[in-house]
C-alpha cells in the first residue's frame, strides 16, 4: 500500500484526493489517510504530491515508519 507519511500534518492539500482512481484516500482531523485495503498500488498519488509526503509502503523513510501504524490505526477505529 502507499502511505501518506509526516508532510501531510495539517496541510491536507487533496491534490492526491482527485487522482486516485478507486478513492481510497480519507480526511482525517490533520491528515489525509491511504485505506490499505482498498489500494491497489497504482501510485498515481505519489508525485502529484505538491509536498512529497506520499510513500510506497517499503520506501517510508525509516524516522517516518510510524505513519504506517498510524495509517492503520486511523481505518480500525473508523
Ligand atoms: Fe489511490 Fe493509487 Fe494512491 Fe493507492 S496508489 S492511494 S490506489 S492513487
Amino acid at each position: 500500500t502507499y502511505v501518506i507519511a509526516r508532510a501531510c500534518v495539517d496541510v491536507l492539500d487533496k491534490a492526491c484526493v482527485d487522482e486516485c482512481p478507486v478513492d481510497c484516500i480519507y480526511e482525517g482531523a490533520r491528515s489525509l489517510y491511504i485505506h490499505p485495503d482498498e489500494c491497489v498500488d497504482c501510485g498515481a498519488c505519489e508525485p502529484v504530491c505538491p509536498i512529497e509526503a506520499v510513500f510506497y509502503e517499503d520506501d517510508l523513510p525509516d524516522d517516518q515508519r510510524e505513519h504506517l501504524a498510524a495509517n492503520r490505526d486511523f481505518f480500525a477505529e473508523l
